[in-house]
């Protein structure tokens, strides 16, 4: 079966709270994976945004590398959360931390692969580990250790890679093809370069959709979603 990588943003999980998780958009989430197990073999990586980044330190005058730990401790939290709820629908789940948190699972990438091979869904916690990273590069670097096919980038209300920001510009022309290459020399922000890197040095394709369209996992996972696809052809 095909192993996908998916990548949420924490914001998504905030849904219409101010902070932290809606349990009716991680409910709704934890179901969509369920439906798509059929189509394919699951790893998730959680972003941890809406509970802190580490970009807030500067506006909070606290250091920068504590601020990123508390960053990776909020993707552990979302982590943490989903895989309650795929546990209390009795779907096999297992969590692996990239920031060593007894008793959780250290990340060890045969213990996942095996995983995902007993049909599992696999959800990777604690961003890289490192600060001054994010989670789309641990994202990147996770689906290059599992041999994943490829990313598919869930974003908040924004159907793929813009010229320029589709919600200020109503102008900005969307791509519908791009290389990693011209991701990266066009500086287009819709991840963060040394991700775009991993994924060029690894030949990983990223599909880039709105998580909040219908169906959007399957469809992205079926390649029919309006997508920005970042690819080494093209
Ligand atoms: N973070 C980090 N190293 C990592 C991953 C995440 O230091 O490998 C920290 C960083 O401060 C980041 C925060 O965790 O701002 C939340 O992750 P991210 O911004 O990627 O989450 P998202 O925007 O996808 O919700």
């Amino acid at each position: 079966m095909d192993r996908i990588l998916l990548k949420i943003s924490g914001e998504a999980l905030r849904g219409k709270r101010e902070f932290g998780i809606d349990p009716e958009v991680l409910n709704n989430l934890a179901d969509d994976i369920i439906k798509n197990m059929k189509n394919a073999s699951i790893a998730i990586v959680l972003g941890g945004g809406n509970f802190f980044r580490g970009r807030d330190a500067e506006i909070l005058n606290l250091d920068r590398v504590d601020c990123d730990y508390m960053g990776m401790i909020g993707t552990i939290m979302n982590s943490l959360a989903l895989k309650s709820v795929l546990i209390s629908k009795g779907v096999g789940c297992e969590l692996f931390s990239s920031l060593d948190i007894a008793p959780i699972n250290n990340y060890y990438k045969d213990d996942a692969v095996k995983a995902l091979d007993e049909n599992k869904v696999v959800i990777f916690a604690g961003g890289t580990g490192r600060p001054y990273y994010s989670t789309d590069t641990a994202a990147l670097l996770k689906a290059s250790d599992i041999g994943a096919s490829k990313v598919l980038m869930g974003k908040l209300g924004v159907d793929g890679v813009y010229d320029s920001d589709p919600r200020l510009n109503p102008n900005a022309k969307k791509y519908d093809i791009l290389n990693h290459r011209e991701l990266i020399e066009n500086n287009l922000a819709i991840m963060d370069l040394s991700a775009a890197v991993i994924a060029d040095d690894n030949n990983i394709d990223i599909i880039v959709f709105n998580i909040l369209e219908e169906n959007s996992i399957e469809r992205a996972i079926k390649g029919e979603i309006s997508h920005t696809l970042i690819t080494r052809r093209g």
